[in-house]
């Protein structure tokens, strides 16, 4: 993962290595290296921008003092700001106080919205909670079949019209699956919604109309991060959209640059809850912003 801005970032910052006091020619040249490592990398511009002049101000006014060589103190700010643009702190999904809680799923058709929801569900039976999956893309044949395979492979129930009803109101269910949930004792309920292949007004509004609907405690943005910089683009749509409190990466294990996972967080103003990596319900994590800059930093 992120392979070539990782050995970049790290034989920039070796180079250092050894070196006395730094000039502040040195860390231009340094700053320009990180640049380019982070523009090859696909991160957003204005996100590159930052980064350069937080990492540059710091490290010239940095004291040449205390236990860390001057080599030393550029790695932990490049660190500290590698954190920053990924959240800072962990953060973890956030509860209702009277169940159920609510969170709901939006993002593009492809983006790993339905095995996400199957792997978010077994994520909650393991600590404990009593989850149901929500069927609220029925335009697209076979969306509810795949999410009723996953949640079955979850082991959870999952919400769905019933056959033979029509196409039925996707608004219409994600309400009626709440009752359902406060009924069975499901005290999480995550609703599935309808993805397109690229942005679209109608899929929007539709999302828009179930936020409203079901007041959701989450609404998650579900984005596959080997897209890159048009994660950031679509992002902004359906935080325009939609509007949303948290962000899920899929697909992390084919992301060979990391540009999604480097400027989501910055752009949108929400932090990444979740990280998928892989097709199978146990390859998905918590987003930790500290362990993916260590990772990166190798
Ligand atoms: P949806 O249209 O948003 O519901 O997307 P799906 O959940 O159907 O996923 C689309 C494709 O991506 C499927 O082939 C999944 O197996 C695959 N997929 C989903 N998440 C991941 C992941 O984290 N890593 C990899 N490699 N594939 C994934």
């Amino acid at each position: 993962m992120f392979d070539t801005l990782s050995d970049r970032l790290t034989s920039v910052l070796q180079n250092l290595r050894g070196r006395g006091r730094l000039s502040e020619a040195d860390i231009d040249a340094t700053a320009r290296e990180i640049r380019i490592a982070l523009l090859e990398a696909d991160v957003a511009l204005p996100v590159v921008r930052t980064f350069i002049a937080n990492v540059k101000e710091r490290a010239k006014g940095a004291e040449v003092s205390g236990a860390l060589n001057p080599a030393q103190q550029v790695v932990k700010i490049v660190n500290e700001e590698l954190v920053g643009i990924l959240g800072g702190e962990t953060r973890r999904l956030n509860l209702a106080k009277t169940p159920p809680t609510v969170i709901m799923l939006a993002g593009l058709q492809g983006s790993g919205k339905t095995t996400l929801a199957g792997k978010l569900a077994r994520h909650l039976l393991t600590q404990g909670h009593t989850p149901i999956l929500v069927a609220c893309d029925l335009q697209r044949p076979n969306a509810v079949t795949q999410l009723q395979v996953v949640g079955e492979r979850a082991g959870v129930t999952t919400f769905a019209p019933e056959p033979g009803n029509g196409v039925g109101d996707p608004v219409d269910v994600a309400r009626r699956s709440i009752e359902e949930a406060k009924r069975a004792q499901h005290d999480v309920v995550i609703v599935d919604t309808a993805g397109r292949l690229g942005v679209d007004e109608e899929m929007m509004r539709q999302a828009a109309d179930i936020r409203e609907a079901v007041q959701p405690d989450e609404v998650l943005f579900v984005v596959d991060a080997m897209i890159g910089q048009d994660a950031v683009t679509t992002a902004e749509a359906f935080r325009d959209g939609v509007g949303f409190t948290g962000v899920v990466l899929t697909k992390l294990d084919g992301d060979a640059r990391g540009g999604a996972a480097l400027s989501v967080r910055e752009v949108t103003g929400q932090p990444i809850l979740f990280a998928s990596n892989g097709e199978k319900l146990e390859d998905f994590d918590a987003f930790h912003p500290d362990r993916m800059a260590s990772r990166i930093l190798g």
